[in-house]
């Protein structure tokens, strides 16, 4: 191996620049100081890859996060982007949030829901089809609903007043997502999903989050 082939450490920490990534703190993207950059770069007779690893610091929020990125390229021309990672990983866009009341459901309910998030949002759909089903079984088992089977259960949600009858109806679709999930084997796609937990997080709401919510309101005056 010649000399000129050996890797070389760069290290800058002053007039490093700027980047305009993802913060880890604020929604999107923001301007960021790089604080320290290490750069290791090998090169080849006239062709080179290059790895920049980076602290940096958003300029708004002040977070020090850390961005990597590795290129190659050949003298004279722009050099390729292989990968670019930040650390922590970013959160994804589409990451489904949990329902604002969601700690003040009851245990096992409040376990569930949050584990069929988790779930869903890392790609287990039919864990997450199989999560959905079994937070209405545990909401039916915690207000005592008896019934056969789900479908008597839902109705019995219904004429227990828990629910309306148009929001049994969406619930009883809900039941045919979780047999998909549980009995066929079939991962529901990311859309019934998105879906299922939006019926769910409605009865969620009005089994357990409205009327107390109710509560905090003034009775009708005499
Ligand atoms: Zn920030």
């Amino acid at each position: 191996m010649s000399e000129a082939e050996l890797p070389v450490l760069d290290i800058a920490t002053e007039g490093t620049g700027k980047r305009f990534i993802e913060c880890v703190q604020c929604p999107g993207e923001r301007w960021h100081s790089v604080i320290v950059r290490a750069t290791i770069k090998t090169e080849v007779e006239n062709a080179f890859s290059e790895d920049g690893y980076e602290v940096v610091r958003c300029d708004g929020c002040m977070s020090v996060s850390f961005y990597e990125r590795s290129s190659v390229g050949t003298a004279g021309e722009p050099s390729i982007v292989l990968k670019e990672v930040l650390h922590p990983p970013r959160r994804d866009r589409n990451a489904r949030k949990m329902n604002d009341g969601s700690r003040r459901l009851p245990e096992q309910v409040g376990t569930i829901y949050a584990e069929t998030i988790l779930a869903l949002n890392n790609g287990m759909s039919l864990l997450a089809g199989m999560g959905i089903r079994a937070l209405v079984e545990s909401v039916c088992k915690h207000k005592r609903i008896k019934g056969r089977n789900l479908k008597e259960r839902i109705d019995g949600l219904a004429d227990a007043g828990i629910l309306g009858s148009t929001e049994a109806k969406h619930l009883h679709r809900l039941r045919f997502l979780g047999n998909k999930a549980a009995h066929e084997m079939k991962q529901p796609s990311r859309l019934e999903l998105s879906s299922g937990l939006d019926v769910a997080d409605h009865l969620l709401m009005t089994a357990y989050l409205l009327a107390e919510k109710a509560k905090r309101l003034p009775s009708r005056g005499r």
